[in-house]
This record gives structure tokens, C-alpha cells and sequence, in this order.
């Protein structure tokens, strides 16, 4: 049997193991079964593809989705790896082909999908191969408790039932309790090793910028972060995701949108650019993510609150899987309380559905509006504790500040009350600053108190500060009234001066240029001097060069991580270049001389 490592290294290219991978490949290739429970891009797919290659046979891997199975494929492949897919996108006789040559023992690798299985054919096929284990990918599938259920999962105990003797990997990167007792009871996995990671991403930069003029702000964090950058902007609405998209386009962005309201073709050919181009930007409602595995994503934006804290996780988690600084922004303001609010009062789901949906909501708001470091609210949300916080959000890159807001809130709550608990919060702030209108003189406001007691403080603070009162549970927002303000209880304290409140100062809405990090525009995800990011982008060329000339994505020939180690190194010898990370032996015979020659040339 090769060792582990070798394999790694001469394989894959890599110099060693991350975190617990040694260990599980160890585990597995010993004929040990596993539960691995591991933050996307902390590196799954090693943990069976490694084994597979060191046992004898056929890995069987189930995996839910056809864009991932290729994907994979197509990568193992790029490194020599005898891999195939067996999914419903084969014809009958493609399908044939490929299963006797899973019989004739000549694959390492056959990724299939879960319905597969339940196949008399299949089943047979399998119990005459030689089977080296069977990774079962995505395996939060199989819960009913995620979003992402699918039944077929339920089947797959028969793995256990039929074929004891053959190892069993369980991979996910969802980790809450209930997921993972699910996973070990329905496939059978009580006995298998559990391997948990941290979940956290340090790569990932949380910025959460309160919504003044959101497609404003979006377009100056893309111009001063990414302006050549591939990433995802998720919107609520299929409307929203369509104007939104229109507007990037028009800004000079090559921007696509991805919803369920499209034909299949076209969210195929506008996801098959994202993958296959460099610096898209995709615009989808949560339709659109699952299954892709392109790690250099470089930031995920969010222009309307996430369905919950798990949503979020997993959206944001699919920028920087490669490991390289990027980016989670979210814009969030007063009306994504009260529709995500509205939304849920409004549902027919039972009164016991609805107070774990307010829970969690409530935890999503609390995330927002913190002023204490993103990450340790994050993580410990899922029940994971960060010692220090993070130094890399936005609340500890820029502290901050709260202040006493007991007076304000006052007279925010008093404008409301005032005025018969009937407005919204234009209407109300017109009130507080004494401004004129014809709705102000309609109603006499301009004759009330609270006329022009907050004159000296600008609008965008009295949103904040609403904002806030309404997150906090002072208010509420009457839907059926034209989303006018209403007191609730929680506000009679405040109002008669029997309790204080600490407000967080909200953070100019435009981009601070000075916020700026060590990312400069560009491209390149790290600061490179000027020929070093020239030769960044001739590599870049030649990778996606190389590509499109076999039709497949450019990262499946290199990372990023790979060329901005050529770039560091300029390598202009084989010897050099193969000890590159990323760089096995099959990938510097195919495309060595090619790299090689735009580094001589730089
Ligand atoms: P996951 O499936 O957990 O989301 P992947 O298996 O896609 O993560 O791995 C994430 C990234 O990390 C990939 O770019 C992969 O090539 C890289 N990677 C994983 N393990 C190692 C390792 N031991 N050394 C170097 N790179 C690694
Ligand atoms: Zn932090």
C-alpha cells in the first residue's frame, strides 16, 4: 500500500495533512468509520479521496448534486485520478460504459447519485466490484431538520445493511447538534469515529453596514474590494435579483441573475459562467449556491437579511474556500426586521414552529446589531466559544461606539405616540426635526411637543435609532397600517424615564476608504507589488487559456493559492515549480512548460 503522504504530495501536490486529516485518512484507510464534521473549504474531499487512492477498489461517493459530482470529477481528473460520475445526465450506453469499468476494477473514484442506489442493477454492480469505501458527501441531507432534506438519503443505511465490512465516511459542514444526531442515527453511524473541527473561517472578513442607500453602498464596496472579483450578491426577491443584476450590468460589471423564476437553460448557461469565467458576479435569490465548489469566490453580499443565522453561515460561506481573504457584507436596516417580523407572525405555522423561528430571527437581529466582535457572536452561536475577538470584522477593525440613547429613544418613542401610533418612520422623523410638510400641517403634527425636538440630529440617526427600538422589541411594525410604528409594552419604561438604553452609533453609510485593508484593487487577493501583480494576471491568462481550451473551469487546472505562489516564488525551473503547492506530478507534466514560460518571461 502507498503511504498516505506520498500520495498526498505526489498526487495532489500538497507538502502535508491540515488540522485532523491525517488522522481521519488514517482512520478510514484502516477500514475505521467516521462522521467529519468540517467548515466549508477546511478540506472534506481529501479525507476520502487520499484513502481511496491507498485501499484497494472503487471509493463509492454519494453527493446530491450533479454540478458538484462534475466538479469533482473534473479535478481529480486534471491530476490523474481514474474518476467517473454516474448521475441522470448519462445516456443509458455512457452509463454502461462506466459501470463495467467500475467492474473491471478500473476506477479509483465513482461518484454517484444518493437515488442510485435503491437500484437492484446498481446494488448487484456493487456487490461484484471490490469497493475501497463509501464517503457519503453533504450528509446533512439526510435531516429533515436543515433545508436541504432530500429522502433519497434516508436509503442510504442500506450501505451499512448489505456491505458491513466496507468503511463509511460521513462528511458535512453543518454542525448543530440536531443535525448531527441525525445523521448518526439514520445512517447508521453511532459507532463511527466523530472528527469536529472549529468552524470557524478567519478568512472571512464580516462587515454588516447599515442600509441607507444599498445599491450605493454595494457598488462602493465592490469598486473599492473587488473590482475584478467573482462573487455572490443574494437578494430576497426574484424582482430584486433581476433589477439588481440590470444595474451592475450597467454599472460595468459582468453581473448575472440566478433565480427559480428563470428556464432552466438560462440559470444553467449564467451558473456555467461563473464558473468557467474569472470576476463574475451572480445575483440570486438562495436559489443559487449549493453545489458550487469554485473556491476563489471572493465575497458574498447580502442586500436583504438571511432566512436565519444557519442561512447566513452557509451563504457566507461560500467566499474564500481556497483560503485567501474575502469578504461577507451584508446591508441591513429597519425594513428587513419588520418584513423577516412580518413574515413569520403572518405564516400558518403552528405557535410552537413560531417561537424557535422568533428565537432564531431574534439571534440573527442580535448578530446585526451588535457592537461586540461578529465572530464570537457567530460562533457562539454555534456553540463554539472564540477566546479573543477576531480582528478581522468590521466591528473590531473599527470599534463601535455606544452611547447613552434613553433621551432620543424618548422622544423616538414620544413621536410615535403622539401621533396616534399611525406613521412610519418618514412621517415621524419629519416630526422630529420640525421639518414642514403637507402631511405635518394635514394632520396639525406641526402643532404637537415633539414638533422639532430632534431638529439637530440628522435623518440617517433617526433611522438608526428607530432601527434599533425595533430590533430591540420597543417597537413594533403594523404591516396592515402601511408599516406604521407602534409601542409596544417593552416601551412604557423607556418612555417614563424607568429604564436607560445604550444605542450603538452607527458608521457613516458610505464605504470609508480608509477602512480599506491590505486588499488593494486589482485582483490579486494579497498586496503585490506592481510586476508581481502583472505577472499575477499573465498567469491568470494562461490558466484561463488553458481552459477554455478543454472546456472546464480554470480553477481545476490551478488555485489562486497556487499562482500567488508562483508569483512569490517565480520558479523558472520544474524542480521549483513542483514544489509549489498545488503542483503534483500529472499537473507539471501537463501544464508545467506553460507556467514556466510566462515566469522566464516576466
Ligand atoms: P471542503 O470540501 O471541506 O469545503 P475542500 O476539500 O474543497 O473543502 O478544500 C478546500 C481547499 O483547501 C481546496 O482548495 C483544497 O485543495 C485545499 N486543501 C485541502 N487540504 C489541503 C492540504 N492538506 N494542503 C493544501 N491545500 C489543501
Ligand atoms: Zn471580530
Amino acid at each position: 500500500m502507498p503511504a498516505p503522504l506520498e500520495i498526498l504530495q505526489r498526487v495532489f501536490g500538497y507538502g502535508g495533512f491540515r488540522g485532523q486529516q491525517a488522522r481521519i485518512v488514517d482512520h478510514v484507510i484502516q477500514g475505521g468509520d467516521a462522521l467529519v464534521l468540517m467548515p466549508t473549504g477546511g478540506g472534506k474531499s481529501l479525507c476520502f479521496q487520499v484513502p481511496a487512492l491507498v485501499r484497494e477498489g472503487v471509493a463509492v461517493v454519494i453527493s446530491p448534486l450533479i454540478a458538484l459530482m462534475r466538479d469533482q470529477v473534473l479535478s481529480l481528473r486534471q491530476l490523474g485520478v481514474r474518476a467517473a460520475y454516474l448521475n441522470s445526465s448519462l445516456d443509458w450506453s455512457e452509463a454502461a460504459d462506466i459501470e463495467s469499468q467500475m467492474a473491471r476494477g478500473e476506477l479509483d473514484l465513482v461518484y454517484v447519485a444518493p437515488e442510485r442506489l435503491s437500484s437492484p442493477g446498481f446494488l448487484n454492480l456493487l456487490e461484484h466490484a471490490q469497493i475501497s469505501l463509501f464517503a457519503i458527501d453533504e450528509a446533512h441531507c439526510v435531516s429533515q431538520w436543515g433545508h436541504d432534506f432530500r429522502p433519497e438519503y434516508l436509503k442510504l443505511s442500506i450501505l451499512h445493511e448489505r456491505f458491513p465490512q466496507v468503511p463509511r465516511l460521513a462528511l458535512t459542514a453543518t454542525a448543530d447538534m440536531q443535525t448531527r444526531a441525525d445523521i448518526q442515527a439514520r445512517l447508521n453511524l453511532a459507532e463511527a469515529e466523530v472528527f469536529l473541527d472549529s468552524f470557524d473561517r478567519p478568512n472571512i472578513q464580516y462587515r454588516v453596514r447599515p442600509k441607507q442607500e444599498a445599491r450605493r453602498q454595494l457598488l462602493d464596496f465592490i469598486k473599492s474590494r473587488h473590482p475584478e472579483d467573482a462573487g455572490i450578491v443574494y437578494c430576497l426577491s426574484r424582482a430584486k435579483v433581476e433589477e439588481t443584476a440590470k444595474w451592475l450590468k450597467a454599472e460595468g460589471f459582468d453581473a448575472w441573475p440566478y433565480h427559480a423564476g428563470l428556464d432552466a437553460r438560462t440559470r444553467e448557461a449564467h451558473q456555467d459562467r461563473f464558473i468557467k469565467s474569472e470576476g463574475v458576479i451572480v445575483v440570486a435569490t438562495i436559489a443559487f449556491g449549493m453545489g458550487i465548489d469554485k473556491p476563489n469566490v471572493r465575497f458574498v453580499a447580502h442586500m436583504d437579511l438571511p432566512k436565519s443565522m444557519e442561512a447566513y453561515y452557509q451563504e457566507t460561506g461560500r467566499a474564500g474556500r481556497d483560503g485567501l481573504p474575502a469578504d461577507a457584507w451584508m446591508a441591513y436596516g429597519l425594513s428587513d426586521v419588520a418584513a423577516m417580523r412580518g413574515m413569520l407572525e403572518s405564516g400558518d405555522a403552528s405557535e410552537e414552529i413560531k417561537r424557535l423561528e422568533r428565537r432564531k430571527l431574534e439571534a440573527l437581529i442580535g448578530y446585526c446589531e451588535t457592537p461586540m466582535c461578529r465572530r464570537q457572536v457567530l460562533l457562539n452561536y454555534f456553540d463554539e466559544v472564540l477566546a479573543a475577538p477576531c480582528g478581522n470584522c468590521d466591528n473590531c477593525l473599527e470599534p463601535v461606539e455606544t452611547f447613552d440613547g434613553t433621551i432620543m429613544a424618548q422622544k423616538a418613542l414620544a413621536a410615535i405616540y403622539r401621533t396616534g401610533q399611525r406613521f412610519g418612520t418618514g412621517h415621524l422623523i419629519d416630526v422630529l426635526r420640525g421639518t414642514h410638510t403637507e402631511k405635518t400641517a394635514k394632520f396639525g403634527h406641526d402643532q404637537i411637543k415633539t414638533f422639532g425636538v430632534g431638529a439637530d440630529t440628522p435623518k440617517p440617526e433617526w433611522m438608526s435609532v428607530y432601527r434599533q427600538l425595533v430590533a430591540a422589541g420597543f417597537l413594533t411594525v403594523n404591516h396592515e397600517l402601511y408599516g406604521a410604528l407602534q409601542l409596544t409594552e417593552a416601551a412604557g419604561p423607556v418612555l417614563k424615564g424607568a429604564q436607560t438604553l445604550r444605542l450603538r452609533r452607527d458608521a457613516a453609510a458610505v464605504f470609508k476608504k480608509s477602512a480599506r485593508t491590505s486588499r488593494p484593487a486589482g485582483g490579486a487577493p494579497a498586496a503585490l507589488s506592481e510586476t508581481d501583480d502583472t505577472l499575477w494576471h499573465k498567469l491568470r491568462a494562461c490558466r484561463l487559456e488553458l481552459a477554455k481550451a478543454q472546456g472546464v473551469p480554470p480553477y481545476v487546472i490551478f488555485h489562486d493559492t497556487t499562482l500567488l505562489e508562483m508569483v512569490r516564488q517565480k520558479p523558472t525551473g520544474r524542480l521549483g515549480l513542483s514544489k509549489i503547492s498545488g503542483v503534483g506530478a500529472t499537473k507539471m507534466d501537463r501544464y508545467g512548460e506553460a507556467f514556466l514560460a510566462v515566469i522566464r518571461a516576466s
